[in-house]
């Protein structure tokens, strides 16, 4: 018999996400970032619910040209770039997009014999993660600009912190560098992430790079994705498979942790941490079941969890279970367990079965983009 845990991708919420995404930042094109299997949702589905994006980022190569393979024709950058003169032959086989981030990446494309490369050269502005020196900028577009094999350069860079809510002086900071290293170059720039196209209009520009507010989550720690009137689109649910009453002094689970201080009833739930539940949720993190608030007691173990039942009398084994999604945002999950909302979808591990809701809006943009082609 199948384990009853799955998790349900609303493609409707993907595309009203990419809606919502384009309300706030009406003047730019919209690179839907992909990458990690679209954030655990599952890469050719997503991208067809987000076919009205005007293009795609992903660090993957393989996942890129899966995409290309599948019909899309739309920009697709590969955000880390390549590592090798054979990907590089492969970028030009799959007209594809590529950062260019360090001096390695640059030798390897002097001489190169290719033609029409989309280069997005990408400027450390102050991350200190990837990018060029905002000394070296000049020479590199130099270099790059005398390149026969590229056609067409952008500008880009990463804010590290246009998600934190108190702090943006460090945004102020890296953006200013942004506009004093580039001048007047008059070349398309991609500099925002989700918060940032959330918070920073003057962050916008040419692209913007929206990522996890497509999944319906909230890049602010200080918010859920619902304040945005972002919806979610992943689901994971299970059932209670077992229920247990307990005396007052008995345990639940590993360790002992957790331990009944009166009579208690507790469903167990086929979900655990190899399911991408986080094993450091504490006892109380909230749980659906049946639609009604319950909390998590005791240790997650491997393929299981325990809920407190004992205010729910009536609910019976085979109950339906959510552990985050419609109804329980990720981001209270991921709070509870010390991480964030990132963490928790794009870990989701292969043995969940994914369970695609509303296709139907897949067929009708997967016809839009099969006709632009
Ligand atoms: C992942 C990523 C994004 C998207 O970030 P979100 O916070 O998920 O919106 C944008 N740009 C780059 C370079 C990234 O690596």
């Amino acid at each position: 018999m199948q384990r009853p845990i799955k998790a349900y991708i609303d493609l409707s919420a993907l595309t009203h996400n990419l809606s919502i995404a384009r309300q706030y930042a009406p003047k730019a094109k919209i690179m839907a970032v992909i990458k990690a299997n679209a954030y655990g949702h599952g890469l050719l589905h997503t991208a067809n619910a987000l076919v009205k994006a005007d293009g795609f980022a992903l660090l993957e190569l393989e996942a890129a040209i899966c995409l290309r393979n599948a019909g899309f024709q739309h920009p697709i950058l590969l955000l880390e770039g390549f590592f090798s003169t054979q990907e590089l032959a492969l970028l030009e086989k799959h007209k594809l997009s590529t950062v260019i981030h360090n001096d390695e990446q640059l030798a390897m494309l002097t001489g190169c014999k290719h033609r029409e490369l989309s280069i997005f050269i990408k400027i450390n502005t102050g991350m200190n993660r990837l990018g060029f020196a905002p000394q070296q900028f000049s020479a590199v577009v130099e270099q790059l600009s005398s390149n026969p094999a590229v056609s067409q350069i952008s500008l880009m860079t990463h804010f590290a912190t246009a998600d934190g809510i108190t702090n943006n002086a460090r945004f102020r900071d890296q953006l200013q560098v942004f506009d004093q290293t580039i001048g007047s170059t008059p070349m398309p720039c991609s500099l925002a992430n989700s918060a940032a196209t959330i918070r920073y209009p003057s962050a916008h520009r040419d692209w913007v790079r929206p990522g996890l507010m497509l999944y319906g989550a909230s890049p602010f720690t200080t918010h859920t994705g619902t304040s945005f009137n972002l919806k979610p689109v992943m689901t994971l649910t299970s059932k209670i498979i077992a229920i247990h009453h307990l005396k007052q002094g008995d345990i639940v689970g590993y360790s002992g942790s957790f331990q009944a201080d009166k009579p208690m009833r507790i469903g167990i739930v086929a979900c655990g941490y190899a399911d991408g539940y986080p094993r450091h949720a504490p006892t109380g993190t909230a749980v659906l079941v049946n639609n009604q608030k319950s909390r998590l007691v005791g240790k997650v173990s491997m393929d299981m969890l325990a809920i407190d039942l004992t205010e729910l009398p009536e609910i019976p084994i085979n109950s339906p279970v959510t552990l985050w999604g419609n109804g329980l945002p990720v981001e209270e999950i991921a709070r509870a367990a010390g991480t964030i909302s990132y963490e928790l979808l794009c870990a989701l591990p292969t043995r969940v079965e994914l369970d695609i809701l509303n296709e139907d809006i897949q067929d009708d943009f997967t016809r839009v983009c099969l006709e632009s082609k």
